[in-house]
């Protein structure tokens, strides 16, 4: 593969195209972090992509730490998927009719989180958590959800309210569009923070359909639940006859092969999966136990459709990832996970950059804090040093790394990081640290 380093300077093709782009497309891009608009300068628009590469318009490489925000766990165009996506596309693209591929991958899914007994699969994260929220409503009875300051589930209408990842980017407490009638069913509440979930059980006695929550939030960045978070969700849900949903699109066959729930088996009621689950082609699902699952149409009354559900692509996409998978894999997405937080806290401490490197499984972030403990929650990291990121962010680009360009925001490494990609990190880390200072 092509060395990810001495890149040119230019980013001439880049600028061109992204200049096009805004003519066409609102603000150049279809998903708004990949504008740089926390960080500014030229969005890079990318040509191809290879095991743990990025090659840009202009020619030059970048070590990927952003993996399509999640999904490419095995690294890009790995040869074993692109070859079940040639064969699937080659069979025919979209049929409106099920597949035997699409119970396999239900079934594999099934198979990782025990609590899951059945799965629904669709063509996002945000249909997901959509259609497991009316499911949820459906089943209860009830109207109101609980969702967490930070937490990012998607752009569905009634989750936007002080929602992590672009928005918070953004800035926005949530979005012109939503009206107070879809967002007046939603009760916003700090993460980590149960009494908070208890007190609003009782405010709200009977009336909680859904307390939703990632898995581990990586939308505020990577910021893990403290210790008996999770568990008293369960408790306190259980207690109060609502359905606890929690949402692994980021974290799902990505920080273990059960995802988070593999790391610490709290049984929820409804999970939602995206990202690694469909390998970086569009797909994604929600699912849980038999009992509630069972409520939905064509079984139940609760609706929920798609023309491209199912896609037989985006399955083999899918089925391809999790099969390739094996346990190396999660060895190496773990130990990469921690090589590449051991540079970050090297280069930053002697720097003499105050900074908190935070990890939530194999899902990290750089926080610019002096603040002696963890970040626990939205409010405590909207008040880190966020100025410091966007120089330390163009300094990793200039050094041909590609970080999530946004404090915000989680990094993704993959079991495709090698040597030569540690050692283009490892030195142009230093300049982003000075950067940063
Ligand atoms: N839930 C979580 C935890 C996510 O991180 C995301 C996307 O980043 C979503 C839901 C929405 O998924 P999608 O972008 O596929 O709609």
């Amino acid at each position: 593969r092509p060395a990810a380093s001495g890149n040119s300077p230019s980013d001439a093709n880049s600028a061109a195209l992204f200049e096009r782009a805004a003519q066409a497309i609102p603000g150049g891009v279809n998903s708004p972090v990949r504008a740089f608009s926390a960080v500014g300068g030229t969005p890079r628009f990318i040509t191809s992509a290879q095991g743990c590469t990025l090659t840009d318009a202009d020619g030059n490489n970048y070590v990927d730490l952003v993996a399509s925000w999640g999904p490419m766990i095995l690294g890009h165009a790995h040869p074993a998927v692109v070859d079940a996506v040639r064969r699937a596309a080659g069979t025919g693209l979209s049929f409106g009719a099920p597949t035997e591929a699409e119970i396999e991958l239900a079934e594999e899914l099934i198979a990782r989180v025990d609590p899951v007994e059945q799965v629904r699969l669709v063509n996002s994260g945000t249909e997901a958590t959509m259609s497991a929220i009316r499911l949820a409503r459906g089943v209860t009875g009830r109207g109101k959800i609980i969702k967490f300051s930070g937490c990012y589930h998607g752009h569905v209408d009634a989750l936007l309210a002080d929602a992590g990842s672009g928005i918070a980017t953004l800035g926005l407490p949530t979005s012109p569009g939503v009206t107070g009638a879809s967002a007046h069913d939603t009760v916003v509440l700090p993460y980590n923070d149960l009494a908070a979930v208890a007190a609003a059980f009782e405010r709200y006695d009977g009336q909680i359909a859904a307390v939703i929550t990632e898995a581990a939030a990586g939308n505020m960045g990577a910021v893990a639940p403290v210790d008996g978070f999770n568990a008293g969700l369960r408790e306190l849900t259980l207690r109060h006859g609502a359905l606890l949903i929690v949402d692994e699109v980021m974290t799902g066959f990505r920080v273990s092969p059960a995802g988070w729930y593999g790391l610490e088996g709290v049984a929820g009621d409804l999970y939602t999966f995206g990202k690694v689950m469909s390998g970086g082609l569009p797909a994604a699902a929600f699912g849980g136990r038999r009992e509630i699952m069972g409520h939905l149409a064509p079984s139940g009354p609760v609706y929920q459709a798609g023309t491209l559900s199912g896609n037989p692509v985006a399955v083999a996409a899918g089925l391809a990832t999790l099969r390739n998978a094996d346990a190396a894999v999660y060895e190496a997405l773990d130990a990469n996970a921690d090589r590449l937080a051991s540079l970050l806290t090297e280069s930053l401490s002697a720097a003499g950059v105050a900074h908190r490197v935070q990890k939530a499984g194999n899902l990290l972030s750089v926080f610019f804090t002096s603040a002696a403990g963890p970040v626990t929650d939205y409010e405590t990291v909207k008040a880190t040093e966020t100025f410091r990121f966007a120089p330390f962010f163009h300094a990793l680009l200039d050094g041909g790394v590609y970080a999530p360009p946004s404090a915000f925001e989680a990094w993704f490494v993959s079991a495709a990081l090698d040597d030569d990609a540690f050692t283009t990190i490892a030195t142009a880390l230093p300049a982003a640290a000075a950067a940063a200072a």
